[in-house]
């Protein structure tokens, strides 16, 4: 492909979409970067649960239990009643006390994960997803978020659901194949910076306006409607619920 062709099929479609949010929204509030392993009990507690919710449980757990070490040595009945909240803490609570137990294990009898600085993505990656309870978005949060501030796209149910209304990739593929297909479509220029900012730009949006359900009411006055099939469709009339 020559030079000119590349840049007449430049894929913008990711660009646009950020400037739409970011005219929208405004640029989302700078994010104060935790320790990973801070970021990896967040994250952990906080699949399938409200925001505000698994703020206020990791809060809980802090004040409830002064360390990590403690949490990962207390009953796991103890665990499981502070993070009631969350959804599955009958699930969760052993999930994270059995990650806790590893970590110290695999890092000399220290309950850290700074030794995963300077490592690869994708070597971290693969390690934080072989624990159980760990998928894809927590193992990209704890990449891009924490102080590792590595390159990863987050992909919650907001965000797959966005991508695939707006086409950017196809309905059937899994939230780890949207992640792997967004990063590809991503400017190179982007850091992890500017991917934590498109993240919370889908997300805002996923929560305020592109909800799960009854979205449709939304889809007129929506600032993304130029850019979006599925909101064409469903001013249009055309689309079947
Ligand atoms: S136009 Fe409708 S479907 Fe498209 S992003 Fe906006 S709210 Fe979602």
């Amino acid at each position: 492909m020559s030079v000119v062709t590349a840049f007449l099929f430049e894929d913008r479609r990711l660009e646009d979409l950020h400037q739409a949010l970011l005219d929208a929204y405004g640029p989302p509030p700078e994010r104060e970067c935790w320790s990973p392993l801070r970021q990896l009990v967040y994250s952990m507690l906080s699949s399938r649960t409200k925001t505000e919710t698994s703020h206020e449980v990791l809060y809980a757990l802090e004040k409830r239990f002064a360390t990590w070490e403690q949490v990962r040595d207390a009953a796991v009945q103890d665990v499981m009643e502070v993070i009631a909240p969350v959804r599955f803490p009958e699930k969760k609570a052993p999930a994270l006390q059995q990650a806790l137990r590893r970590i110290t294990r695999q890092n000399g009898g220290k309950l850290n994960l700074d030794f995963l600085h300077g490592h690869s993505e994708e070597r971290i990656r693969r390690w934080l997803e072989s624990f159980d309870g760990v998928g894809a978005k927590t193992s990209a949060s704890v990449v891009n978020f924490s102080t590792i501030r590595g390159r990863a796209l987050a992909v919650d149910s907001h965000h797959d659901r966005i991508a695939k209304r707006l086409h950017l990739v196809p309905q059937s593929v899994s939230a780890e194949e949207t992640e792997r297909r967004l990063l590809a479509m991503a400017p190179a220029a982007w850091g992890p910076e500017m991917l934590d900012e498109h993240h919370s730009l889908v997300k805002l949006h996923g929560q305020l306006r592109c909800t799960k359900i009854d979205f449709e009411k939304n889809c007129s006055t929506c600032p993304l409607l130029k850019m979006c099939p599925t909101g064409e469709e469903v001013v249009a009339g055309n689309r079947e619920v």
